[in-house]
């Protein structure tokens, strides 16, 4: 071991947690380190995590180029436009997608240089007294050790494995393979209707695949408001996506050229047979190696790194952001954890409100929302009024051939506090995040009602559902005064 480093802050992972509460750290004057061990399939390191390099941008990117693919072939006829001779060119399209990857990665390397982070490419690994221990990527150096005042742990999280249906890479695989297909599967059977597999499923659909989703629960997105789950199983079946709900994969056969899935259908026994097949059953802490045996971190019964809501675990000076630790396993919830923890170690007040982490299902419609679900209000007692607007009353929504969907708004019935909104529809993405800035401030679904909105725009939608909790949205009919 060589000389130990010192620094006021190492993080450990430089996915969106790590590298944004790196940077934070050195803006605030912390002298900081991130040691993060990424590979790429060429075997070059890559920052960014999960969320750059097989995550959240590289899925999108498949998202936008499988939509126009789609829109070519269905959709631009309605608007007068023919093309002849369609074709699909997916290297093409895996190349855009790498491409923007790889843009925003090396992105990260210029502001670690730019805010003077320190980047250690290998593994770290915790031991006593925040010491870490670096293996570097490169095998020719020496493994050495870094000092820490304060060490963060944002080591992020792995597919979920499950023994009926074990990946090999080629037939079965997890989110990181349904990303780089090489050519679209004729059949393709997808294990979990959640977030992953339904915008996964979406993407290999819209290319031509069949695609059959297997889901063990009986509901439909079972965190979402039940008008928006049931509106978007609806969309989804008529798009082609064959969702079958309360369907327990039990085990898989792989054959010479496809694979036979056997699930549990109540009390009958079905299968299904595909040619390539995605588990997508979610995703798990990952914390392997990533402590010494005589470090006594807490890890809680999920796996996941115990923390209190300032994301301290049980060891002074030792902090845990992002999808290895409790709540939603969203990139903005660890970012925001990363941040506040910086801002903690040099003694500002920092908070997270984790009532108020934007949920967001990149198909088409999209599917956003923030804050409480009718049915949990309904549950906790909570008194409360809904107003609901449809996009096929939303000139915009219209003009772009994309006028199916509503929002949403549910408010405290004494107090009008907006609660909860629930977007499906356009850019619900888009329109939400005016919703969790008014949310944010404490705002009233009357706050809302009472801004003014650009028109013609998709965000008139949630004006008007706003104004439709005290029943004068203009351009629906209200429901009966009482
Ligand atoms: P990660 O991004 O997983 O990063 C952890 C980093 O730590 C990695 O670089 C890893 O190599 C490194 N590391 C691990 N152990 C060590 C060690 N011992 N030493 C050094 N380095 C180590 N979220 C959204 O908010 N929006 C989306 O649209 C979205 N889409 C998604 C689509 C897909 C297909 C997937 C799989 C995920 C998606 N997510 C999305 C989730 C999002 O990617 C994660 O929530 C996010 O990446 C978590 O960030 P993180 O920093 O905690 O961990
Ligand atoms: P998410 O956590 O959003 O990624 O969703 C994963 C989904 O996979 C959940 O809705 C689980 O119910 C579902 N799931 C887990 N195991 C199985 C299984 N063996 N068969 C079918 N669905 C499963």
């Amino acid at each position: 071991m060589s000389n130990n480093k010192k620094y006021d802050v190492v993080v450990i992972g430089a996915g969106p947690a790590g590298y944004v509460s790196a940077i934070r750290c050195s803006q605030l004057g912390l002298k900081t380190a991130c040691v993060d061990n990424w590979l790429d399939e060429d075997g070059e390191h890559r920052l960014g995590g999960t969320c750059l390099n097989v995550g959240c941008i590289p899925s999108k990117a498949l998202l936008d180029s499988s939509e126009h693919f789609h829109q070519v072939n269905q959709e631009f006829a309605d608007h007068g436009i023919t093309v002849k001779n369609v074709s699909l060119d997916i290297s093409q399209m895996m190349a855009r997608k790498n491409n923007i990857s790889n843009q925003l990665t090396s992105g990260i390397n210029a502001l670690f240089k730019a805010n003077k982070v320190d980047l250690h490419t290998g593994s770290g690994q915790l031991k006593i007294n925040n010491q870490i221990a670096v293996t570097p990527l490169d095998k020719s150096k020496k493994s050495y050790r870094l000092d820490a005042d304060n060490v963060i742990l944002a080591t992020g999280s792995n597919p979920l494995n499950i023994p009926v249906a074990p990946i090999d890479g080629d037939k079965i695989v997890d989110s990181t393979g349904a990303l780089s297909f090489t050519e679209v599967p004729k059949r393709l059977g997808v294990i979990g209707a959640g977030v992953i597999g339904l915008e996964l499923g979406s993407v290999w659909s819209r290319l031509g695949s069949k695609v059959i989703l297997l889901e063990a629960q009986e509901e439909f997105l079972p965190f979402a408001d039940r008008l928006v789950a049931s509106e978007a199983l609806r969309h989804f079946g008529n798009q082609g996506l064959d969702i079958r709900l309360g369907a327990r994969v039990t085990s898989s056969s792989i054959g010479k050229k496809q694979i036979t899935v056997s699930y549990q259908d109540g009390k009958e026994q079905k299968r299904i047979v595909v040619d390539k097949l995605l588990v997508s059953v979610g995703r798990t802490p990952h914390t392997q190696n990533l402590f010494a045996p005589d470090v006594d971190l807490i890890i809680d019964e999920s796996g996941f790194i115990d923390v209190d809501e300032h994301c301290r675990t049980n060891l002074p000076g030792v902090y845990a952001i992002g999808d290895v630790v409790r709540g939603p396993m969203l990139a903005h919830k660890g970012s925001e954890e990363g941040v506040a923890v910086a801002e903690t170690i040099v003694g500002n007040n920092a908070h997270i409100n984790m009532d108020l982490i934007p949920s967001v299902v990149y198909t088409v419609p999209e599917i956003a929302w923030a804050g409480k679900t009718e049915q949990a209000l309904l549950k906790e007692e909570i008194p409360f009024n809904s107003g609901v607007f449809p996009f096929a009353a939303n000139g915009r929504a219209k003009a772009m051939n994309a006028d199916i969907g509503q929002v949403k708004v549910l408010s405290h019935a004494k107090t009008d506090k907006i609660l909860g909104v629930h977007i499906i529809g356009p850019f619900a993405s888009e329109i939400l995040q005016a919703a969790v800035v008014a949310m944010e401030f404490e705002g009233s679904a009357e706050d809302l009602a009472r801004t003014i909105f650009s028109h013609p725009s998709l965000s008139e939608a949630l004006h008007e559902a706003a104004l439709a909790v005290d029943n004068r949205a203009i351009h629906a009919i209200n429901r009966k005064r009482k």
